[in-house]
């Protein structure tokens, strides 16, 4: 079988770490020949180079990527990376991974991924903006609240999903919310959008708990990576009884034995982009006497050499690819229980759909109505890939991705190959 490779020296070979695990999976699930075909040929993939005009008057050409992978299940769906070292390969990796993310958790959309190359922080907002807009008139025609709709990642914010949605809607000619999520309430965001992937990890853990019997009041928790997804979920973590003894960003970490006092934390954090102190360096708090672990930061995060200092009993992957697949199969060896990404992450997939689905019907709910629905979806999805996974007697990451290819499979087959 012939399979596209995109490896370039800098790519951090997502796309390969996923066909590693699509072969793995394969040994213990029943997918047709025909979906392996569809799902290792992303269905497309466009760069654009974008030129910008720079304060100082240059002109500066930005290259930006957008890649669907599978649209076997509904609209392509996928965030929008703005970083220096977003390439074609990670971007095809990540798409691949919403599609498999999108059927975990049964919800109507295929996968996506795209980015810009750019290090957001050292453009100034007026350069940002003409980056995103541009970036998004040049993929208008492939873009839409029916075929591929677009959503917050690294370096990306409401406002930048405002002047997509703006940008997008000035060229279609009418306004348009459900080409993105993510965006601000004023322009059509969802209630309790801001900390559903954080809410989302806890819930995970929370449901696994029960089932597992696994202990979380007082349970210590290291969290690498302090932004958005890690900093809400020690929010919502220290709400449920667990001791938040550390975090980290990329400076460094900060730990206390007795525990951190996390909405302080997060004030400093959200005031100065620092935490109040660093006490360790980022790589020492996965050696830190912890019962749980969370991944909140970037890929690869846990390979075969950082595993090794991890004391942990459970990890839990709420970043993309948190772990490669060396330092997987190391944690599995050692009988650490291993929550991927594709249910742990599952949180800021599951409240864009709640946000389309308000906007494709211009009818919104309120945060509780919105909470309520969102809990009762990741307990069914925390419940069926431990379920296929006890099934299977398997690890809960084949087990996940059983359970999501087994749904692209059935798709796949009912809408056959056309013409
Ligand atoms: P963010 O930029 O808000 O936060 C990332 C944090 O990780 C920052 O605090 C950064 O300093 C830290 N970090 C980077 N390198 C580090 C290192 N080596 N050691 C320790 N910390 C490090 O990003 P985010 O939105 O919170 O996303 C985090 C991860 O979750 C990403 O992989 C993203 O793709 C994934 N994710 C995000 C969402 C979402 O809705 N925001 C949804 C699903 C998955």
């Amino acid at each position: 079988m012939a399979i596209p490779a995109y490896k370039s020296p800098e790519d951090p070979g997502l796309w390969e770490a996923f066909l590693e695990r699509l072969e793995k999976t394969l040994r213990v699930a029943a997918i047709h020949p025909t979906t392996v075909e569809y799902l290792t040929h992303p269905k497309r993939l466009v760069t654009v180079s974008l030129p910008v005009v720079m304060d100082d008057g240059k002109v500066r050409v930005f290259q930006g990527y957008r890649v669907v992978h599978d649209i076997a299940r509904g609209p392509a769906k996928g965030g929008v990376r703005i970083h220096p070292k977003v390439t074609l390969g990670q971007t095809a990796g990540l798409a691949a991974w919403m599609t498999l993310k999108a059927a975990v958790y049964d919800l109507p959309f295929g996968g996506a991924a795209g980015g810009i190359a750019a290090d957001p922080r050292l453009l100034s907002r007026r350069e940002l903006e003409r980056l995103v807009r541009r970036y998004t008139a040049e993929l208008v025609n492939l873009i839409g609240p029916d075929i591929d709709i677009l959503g917050p990642d690294l370096g990306t914010d409401q406002q930048v999903m405002a002047w997509i949605m703006d940008t997008y809607s000035m060229t279609v000619g009418s306004t348009v919310p459900g080409v993105v999520t993510g965006k601000p309430h004023a322009l059509g965001g969802s209630e309790g959008r801001d900390d559903a992937a954080g809410l989302g990890v806890a819930l995970v853990l929370k449901e696994l708990a029960r089932r597992r019997g696994l202990s979380l009041e007082g349970a210590r928790v290291a969290v690498q990576g302090f932004g958005q997804v890690g900093g809400s979920f020690a929010l919502h973590a220290e709400g449920m009884g667990l001791k938040v003894v550390a975090v980290s960003m990329a400076r460094g970490a900060m730990y206390q034995e007795e525990g951190l006092e996390v909405a302080e934390v997060l004030r400093h954090y959200e005031a100065t982009g620092e935490l109040p102190r660093y006490d360790l360096a980022p790589e020492e708090l996965f050696a830190l006497d912890v019962d749980y672990l969370v991944l909140a930061a970037l890929e690869g995060a846990l390979n075969g050499d950082t595993a090794k200092a991890v004391r942990a009993q459970v990890v839990l992957e709420a970043a993309n690819f948190g772990l490669t697949p060396e330092g997987e199969a190391y944690l599995l060896g050692k009988g650490v229980l291993v929550v991927p990404d594709l249910l742990t992450g599952g949180g800021g997939l599951l409240a864009s759909y709640l946000e389309w689905v308000q906007d494709l019907n211009m009818f919104f709910w309120s945060e509780e109505e919105v909470r309520q629905s969102f809990a009762k979806s990741v307990a069914k999805a925390v419940a069926e890939v431990c379920d296929r996974a006890e099934f299977l007697s398997t690890d809960l990451r084949t087990g996940a991705m059983a359970l999501a290819l087994e749904r692209v499979n059935e798709a796949t087959r009912l809408r056959g190959v056309y013409p």
